[in-house]
């Protein structure tokens, strides 16, 4: 039986309820921004109260077809909490090792774009090249591969390498990013995922680059990072409008 049909409003809190909406959201926005590489990669949120519980999508479906049931809840150690459902277990050890190394952490998404992959696997990593990547150029680390995620003990380093950052390219992987709420955490992405396309672009042209100076960087881009940083509602503009773009579509994630 599929862990959707045992879920249901009626059996989780109000809050874990409203979070498992939100995520199924999550899920189907990035899904209609084409950001999605089949089955594969993974978007979680923590469940709210309980700090050492986050929910992440089962394991085969499509984005497109996540809803708020059929999410399955997970504890830090990988016990599923509740019915028993499938999950990646690249996912596990990638989500549990952001809630684990970061108490302010309520979202994580991890993409597998073109993108991302193609700037992750590049030295030169991210630049500071259009208006997008200043929202992440200096909120950016790196993490070295070390294959596909499946041994816990790479939680220790990614753990380290997300410590001061909200931001990481995984060498010759993808990306990851997080964030305090899920409309932050998908702002933090959507803003590294474009930048490494408009680099990607860019670089085809082949001609020489015009970056933007360490005085923009550092001004003007300091000035907007900490602006959204601090504010409490970074990213619900935009998330709102995504939400209210899905429910015109007549998308069925709350189910
Ligand atoms: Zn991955």
């Amino acid at each position: 039986m599929s862990i959707a049909s045992l879920v249901t409003q009626q059996n989780v809190s109000d809050s874990e309820w409203a979070i498992r909406c939100e995520l199924a959201a999550l899920y189907r926005v990035i899904d209609n921004l084409r950001m999605t590489d089949l089955v594969y990669t993974h978007l979680s949120a923590r469940v709210p109260d309980e700090p050492n519980c986050f929910l992440i999508n089962q394991w085969g479906e499509l984005f497109d077809e996540v809803t708020a049931s059929s999410l399955v809840k997970m504890d830090l150690d990988g016990n599923v909490i509740g019915e028993q459902g499938a999950f990646n277990s690249a996912g596990f050890t990638i989500h549990s090792a952001c809630y684990m190394a970061r108490e302010d952490v309520n979202c994580a998404v991890h993409l597998h774009t073109k993108a991302s992959i193609a700037v992750a696997s590049v030295r030169c990593g991210l630049l500071p090249l259009s208006q997008h990547s200043l929202y992440v150029v200096d909120d950016l680390a790196y993490h070295d591969y070390e294959g596909p995620a499946v041994d816990l003990d790479e939680r220790e380093n990614l753990g380290r390498d997300l410590a001061d950052k909200n931001n990481l390219l995984l060498r010759n992987h993808g990306l990851l990013s997080v964030g305090r709420s899920i409309p932050e955490a998908f702002r933090n992405a959507y803003y590294l995922e474009q930048s490494c396309a408009i680099q990607v672009a860019a670089q085809s042209l082949g001609d020489e680059l015009i970056l933007l100076s360490d005085d923009i960087v550092e001004n003007m881009g300091k000035t907007k990072r900490e602006r959204f940083r601090t504010a409490d509602d970074t990213g619900q503009l935009e998330w709102d409008a995504l939400v209210r773009q899905l429910d015109r579509q007549g998308a069925d994630y709350k189910r």
